[in-house]
């Protein structure tokens, strides 16, 4: 096989195309679609169940774990080596697009079935990962599926976990028919995904591929500012409590802090900002908002945390009579992803005079939790209109598509090797 083999673009497009009609919605703007397809929907089921017909049609072995992660295994010549995994998730946020996961699942099948018509046997066993509850959206955790595979997350809290309706994953997984009992990943060679990029960076730099150093540290935090509810025209400064002030000014200082390190990658988002008892004239007795922050750096994510507290500190230095409180729900670390492997993959980019760049990931993927149990990397895709995503306006090139594919494909050869 020579290094000029590529995958078939419009294979891959026709492929995409086929696999958004489940769970499509037409989206208010003219020529937009997207879809709506949370875990174990009937959107989902059938979505999963077309991939699985696709690699039983390519001759892969399919597996499904206890958490429903549907794995498609093509032996390799040489039975003794560590497998290669490759794939993405299929389900989707509720009106989301129809690029997110889905790519990556089938630029992994598109790989298999290049090889399979090049008639190339690989040495190294390949495996085509579908995993479970990527987005969150239905039980509330997202990469849940990876998690549990890669050991984070224990089995027995994964399958109690309850949707809004009260479904446990377990009745879900039971009554979809992906309770499995299959295998379950144990030491892999590499793991490796390709993924839209979610983001504006490759599509303003005329990047064709994006290798991410890693996934950045995210701190979640839910805050609280209790004053007291009173008369909006009658009430005097010297007697105002007001809750909705407090919380305004705190957020912006957190927005100030985060605009003053943004050289280091610092955002900070309130999500969601509640006014108790939310009347026009009174003023608020209490205010609830979150603040979501994201650095690559863990120290500079630590530094604004401490940050945070100063500030609800001084909200209580200040005698006011204001109360405020802050809770972290959430905390995760920065996820490097594997040097090595990310030197094979700009090193195939640039074999293939394919234009890329080192970026952080933005966005949680399926490859940090991976990376927990063997080498992991990933290969992000440019999208048009900045990269936009979670929306019917996702949307990339097939030739931006099937360039990642190709890569792909290039790194999975290196790795899994050619029987001679
Ligand atoms: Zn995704």
């Amino acid at each position: 096989m020579t290094d000029q083999l590529k995958v078939d673009t419009e294979r891959l497009w026709s492929a995409l195309e086929e696999l958004g009609s489940f769970g499509r919605y037409e989206a208010p703007e003219a020529n937009l679609f997207g879809v709506s397809r949370p875990a174990f929907s009937p959107a989902d089921v059938a979505a999963r169940r077309w991939i699985m017909a696709r690699m039983e049609e390519l001759g892969l072995t399919v597996q499904i774990d206890p958490v429903g992660n549907v794995f498609g295994r093509l032996e390799g010549s040489d039975p003794g080596r560590s497998p290669v995994v490759i794939g993405s998730h299929v389900d989707s946020v509720p009106q989301g697009g129809a690029f997110d996961g889905a790519l990556g699942v089938l630029a992994a099948l598109e790989v298999v079935r290049t090889l399979r018509s090049a008639e190339t046997v690989l040495r190294g066993p390949l495996i085509v990962a579908v995993f479970t509850e990527e987005e969150g959206s239905r039980f509330g955790v997202d990469m849940l599926g990876s998690a549990v595979a890669a050991g984070r997350i224990p089995l027995a809290e994964a399958l109690a976990l309850r949707d809004p309706d009260g479904v446990t994953l377990a009745e879900a997984l039971r009554d979809t028919g992906f309770a499995g009992t299959g295998l379950v990943l144990d030491a892999p060679l590499a793991y490796l995904e390709v993924h839209i990029e979610q983001g504006p960076l490759l599509s303003s730099s005329d990047s064709d591929i994006g290798v991410p150093t890693g996934v950045q540290a995210i701190s979640w935090h839910e805050l609280t500012v209790v004053g007291q509810a009173a008369h909006a025209g009658a009430t005097p400064p010297r007697l105002r409590r007001d809750a909705a002030r407090t919380a305004t000014r705190l957020a912006d200082r957190m927005f100030e802090y985060a605009s003053d390190h943004q050289d280091h990658g610092l955002t900070a988002t309130v999500g969601r900002m509640l006014l108790e008892p939310g009347v026009i004239n009174i003023i608020p007795g209490a205010a609830r908002f979150s603040l979501d922050m994201r650095a690559p750096d863990d120290e500079v994510l630590t530094a604004a945390e401490a940050h945070l507290s100063a500030l609800v500190e001084e909200v209580h230095a200040e005698g006011t009579g204001l109360v405020c409180e802050s809770r972290r729900t959430v905390r995760t670390r920065p996820v490097p992803f594997a040097e090595p492997l990310r030197q094979i993959v700009a090193s195939w980019a640039e074999r293939l005079g394919y234009r890329h760049q080192p970026l952080i990931s933005g966005a949680g993927h399926d490859a940090q939790e991976m990376a927990a149990l063997c080498p992991s990397a990933m290969i992000f895709v440019p999208g048009r209109h900045d990269g936009i995503s979670h929306s019917p306006r996702e949307y990339s090139e097939p030739a931006a598509c099937a360039k990642a594919a190709t890569l792909l494909l290039h790194v999975v050869r290196t790795l899994c090797e050619e029987s001679p």
